[in-house]
């Protein structure tokens, strides 16, 4: 019943785009201001559903009206975030974490879209879905609500793309069922984001820059700096600054923060929390179930063999693994999967160009955190296993649109395609290879 009902309604999204209503940039930058109305109007719904769903945060706000901005190549607004699908009946999938924002980007590329927020998220997912339809063509775009099962059975549908954000365990599900079509796919997974801190940098701007990326959002980002590496003296130095750091943030007890949030659900709460054996509790380590709290926590001399080395952590633990020197740092990072970004600390700039160039992962920052994924002039994306195609900005607009390559020729001068047509003869062969040249050097071919 479920399954006809979601078929019907791509088979409806399909229709509309078929219709040709979604192309007209009039029609498209009126969706885009229906969208910041949704966006304006709904704040503050917005705002406590978020809130609810991560504990008490405060400064959400720009993150979401951040969003909005002019892409003058396209000559009108686009959202930085993510776009739509192309051509008809397009499936997004996002994870709950930044939903709104993501939600900002359906209309420019003319898409007709299905949106499945995640059902983690519970109160973004509701407000997404009973308040966004009241702003958007309902003819072209869709939120569904659905848990795992219901996912599935979404994904036996045809879509002509399908982008995804969450697990890197889920997307390989989602890729598995768009093979089935050969439906291209975005996936934006995650992974575990190494962090070098060289032993000459400002100790305390690092230990700032660093905790502000790992406990933002109480650590549920998928480019968080997911564990450090350095060396043994290094990490003597950073555990007071990162003590001064997190103090400074979030005060003397963070759960009392309005600054700190929670953890998404219990199962992400226990999972994470089981993470705390490992290495020793340097700084934090306090949980509370019933608030789903974890302090804001570092962990010294933690082994690879240990479970906070397993996994991506997704909260907000920060375990310090203790190498040699840079070369034991890279060769550590290019042992494991190619992270979604890798992080690199030093005053010394060889250093970080050294990081750079001898790893691979989705994207790179130096001497900072999460930063990069501001700039909208830079591709976002993973590379293996922390994920699949690019998008904010232009590349959002380009990753949702079909590039078709289109010749309309003129129906006369048939004379001139005499070349091309047998019986060939030497002579056509010595025209055909002078056309080249001409080609080799820049100018025209009449083929
Ligand atoms: P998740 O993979 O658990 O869930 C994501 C979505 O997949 C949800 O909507 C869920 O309903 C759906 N899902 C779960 N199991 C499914 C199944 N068996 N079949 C079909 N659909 C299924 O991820 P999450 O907890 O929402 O988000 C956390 C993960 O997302 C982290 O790994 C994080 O790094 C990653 N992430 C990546 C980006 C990025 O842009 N690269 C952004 C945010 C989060």
């Amino acid at each position: 019943m479920l399954l006809a009902a979601r078929g019907r309604l791509r088979v409806h999204l399909r229709a509309t785009w078929l219709s040709g209503k979604t192309r007209p940039m009039e029609y498209r930058v009126a969706q885009l201001e229906a969208l910041g109305r949704f966006l304006d109007e709904k704040k503050q719904d917005i705002l406590e559903a978020t809130a609810s769903d991560m504990g008490k945060v405060r400064g959400i706000r720009g993150r979401i009206f951040g969003a909005l901005s002019t892409h003058p190549s396209l000559g009108f607004r686009i959202m930085p975030s993510t776009a739509p699908c192309p051509q008809a009946g397009g499936a997004r999938r996002a994870g709950g974490h930044h939903v709104t924002v993501l939600m900002a980007c359906l209309p420019p590329a003319g898409n007709c879209v299905i949106v499945k927020p995640s059902e983690t998220s519970k109160n973004t997912e509701r407000v997404v879905a009973e308040m966004l339809s009241c702003y958007l063509d309902n003819d072209c775009f869709a939120v569904v609500t659905a848990g795992v099962q219901e996912t599935t059975m979404l994904l036996e549908n045809k879509f002509d793309y399908i982008f995804f954000t969450g697990s890197t365990s889920v997307g390989r599900i989602i890729m598995t069922a768009a093979a089935k079509h050969l439906t291209p796919v975005t996936l934006e997974l995650g992974g575990k984001n190494p962090c070098y801190v060289s032993d000459t940098c400002d100790v305390q701007n690092v230990a700032r820059r660093v905790a502000w990326g790992r406990f933002f959002n109480a650590g549920q980002t998928c480019i968080a700096p997911d564990y450090v590496l350095c060396s043994v003296e290094m990490q003597e130095k950073l555990m007071p600054a990162l003590r001064e750091a997190i103090t400074e943030f979030f005060g003397s007890n963070p759960r009392e923060s309005p600054d700190f949030g929670r953890i998404m659900g219990d199962k992400q709460f226990r999972r994470i929390r089981a993470l705390l054996c490992s290495g020793r509790v340097a700084i934090g380590g306090q949980t509370d179930e019933k608030e789903r709290y974890i302090a804001p926590t570092v962990l010294a001399d933690v082994l690879p063999s240990d479970p906070a080395m397993q996994e991506e952590i997704f909260g907000p633990i920060l375990p310090i693994v203790v190498v040699a020197n840079m070369d034991e740092a890279i060769d550590f990072i290019n042992a494991r999967s190619q992270p979604l970004v890798i992080y690199a600390f030093s005053c010394d700039s060889k250093v970080v160009n050294q990081v750079l160039e001898r790893t691979s992962s989705g994207g790179f920052c130096g001497n900072d955190t999460l930063m990069h994924v501001t700039l909208t002039s830079l591709p976002f994306g993973g590379i293996g296993n922390s994920g699949l195609g690019k998008y904010h900005g232009k590349f959002t607009f380009d990753t949702f649109t079909h590039h078709r390559g289109c010749l309309h020729r003129n129906m006369g001068l048939e004379a001139l395609n005499a070349l091309r047509y047998p019986p060939y003869s030497q002579q056509k062969l010595g025209l055909l290879t002078a056309t080249f040249e001409i080609k080799r050097k820049g100018t025209c071919t009449l083929l």
